[in-house]
């Protein structure tokens, strides 16, 4: 028997079936029309935002990470609830626009912008958080040529990480930003060629649960922006401090303690570094803001015996939810938040084998999990499926196509 990770809380159950936005998940099937189907609840979106801003200093603004979550619906739902928007692509700035976002709210980070890119984003007032000295200079040279300052920024890779990261996007050799002790230079003469100076951009990190090592880490990239902010000469408009609050996916693990988060945050910014007097703050989240709030329906298709073990055969499978298959970053596998929706609640009584509809060994979405009974029809919920689940997944792979989506 292996165990699941924990439901996150703010799930209930209606006549024994799980409910997502207080209505049972069979509901929202019927009015999609179809399954597999991602559901993503906007009240357990509204309430992390607002328990985030309930702990955060007012000085400290919101962005959100398109790249979790780029589903329009959700980019839109984002518009009024969040201070910026941080994307990574020119067809994610064109979600935003569609969704009547302000450019000038919006900031472009990620390595090989395209010059195409470069030049949507400058022509619209967005923020180039600059990844390399080369870009630096096509984001001049394009904006010489449209006649506009381009507003820029510039990503640091600082040469410290956030310890117990998930993914580390700092710190060492590193295809993400400009070494910190090159950003100097590389500011002054952006600056001295007429871009519109927007500050820095210190991202140290992702899925991190530990308080200690985030409040490590946003500690460090003050430190550091202060140091740069005084070397560069001129003031820091913004500081974009990076986010990397995780979700607790697997069992034994924890959520971020962001009282303890905040209060740090609080007694930092209280004294700041005169470097940064008149700095904006802000972090950038994606996971932490829509990954508890969606699940993943997918429905019994089959139910077969092999060698003695059960396998109930869905019509879900690793092309939309690549990260609980345990395939998208983790070296050993583990069981993602589950359950049968449509036996929520009910006594768990076999070991099964919750797998999806792929020709290959690697589409498992719980092993040896007890369950209640299922049978064909029933449906399966993977929990934690709100942040790169249906476009951090192959859903190319055999032909299946994608999974639908509702906002509830
Ligand atoms: C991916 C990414 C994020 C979001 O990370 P989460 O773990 O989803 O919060 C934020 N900033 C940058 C620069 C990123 O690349």
């Amino acid at each position: 028997m292996k165990p699941v990770g924990p439901i996150p809380p703010g799930f209930d159950a209606i006549d024994g079936e799980l409910a997502i936005s207080g209505r049972r998940a069979s509901e929202w099937v019927a009015q999609a029309g179809r399954t597999p189907l991602f559901v993503y609840s906007k009240a357990m979106i509204d309430a992390r935002v607002a328990q985030l801003r309930a702990h955060l200093p007012a000085r400290v603004g919101l962005n959100y990470a398109v790249k979790a979550n780029p589903h329009p619906a959700v980019i839109a739902h984002m518009a009024p609830l969040v201070d910026g928007f941080d994307i990574a692509s020119a067809g994610e700035l064109a979600l935003c626009v569609a969704a009547g976002i302000d450019p000038r709210r919006i900031s472009f980070a990620g390595p090989g912008k395209r010059d195409e890119e470069l030049e949507a984003a400058i022509g619209a007032g967005v923020t180039l958080n600059c990844e390399s000295e080369g870009e630096g200079m096509r984001a001049l040279a394009i904006g010489q040529r449209l006649g506009i300052a381009p507003r820029i920024a510039v990503r640091v890779n600082p040469s410290f990480v956030m310890t117990g990261s998930g993914m580390k996007m700092g710190g060492g050799a590193k295809q993400f930003g400009v070494d910190a002790e090159r950003v100097p230079a590389l500011a002054r003469q952006l600056i001295a060629q007429g871009a519109e100076w927007r500050g820095l951009h210190i991202f140290t990190g992702s899925q991190t649960l530990s308080a200690d090592a985030i409040i490590e880490a946003q500690g460090n990239v003050l430190d550091l922006a202060a140091a740069l902010t005084e070397e560069i000469g001129h003031g820091c408009p913004k500081l974009n401090m990076g986010g990397g609050l995780g979700i607790p996916y697997f069992p034994g693990d924890t959520p971020v303690d962001l009282a303890r988060v905040g209060d740090a945050l609080t007694a930092r910014v209280a004294a700041l570094p005169g470097a940064l007097a008149d700095t904006a703050l802000c972090l950038e989240l994606g996971r932490y803001l829509v990954g508890e709030a969606g699940v993943y329906l997918a429905r019994i298709i089959d139910r077969k015996i092999s060698h003695g073990a059960t396998f109930l055969v869905t019509d879900g499978g690793l092309h939309h939810q690549l990260a609980a298959s345990g395939n998208f970053g983790t070296v050993v596998r583990r069981n993602y938040p589950s359950a049968i929706a449509t036996q929520y609640g009910a006594e768990p009584t076999e070991e099964v084998n919750i797998v999806g509809c792929l020709c290959t060994p690697l589409d498992r979405l719980a092993d040896n999990a007890m369950m209640p009974h299922a049978d064909v029809g029933d449906l399966v919920a993977i929990f934690c499926a709100g942040a790169y689940g249906a476009t951090a997944s192959p859903s190319a792979f055999l032909g299946h196509g994608p999974a639908a989506e509702l906002l509830v």
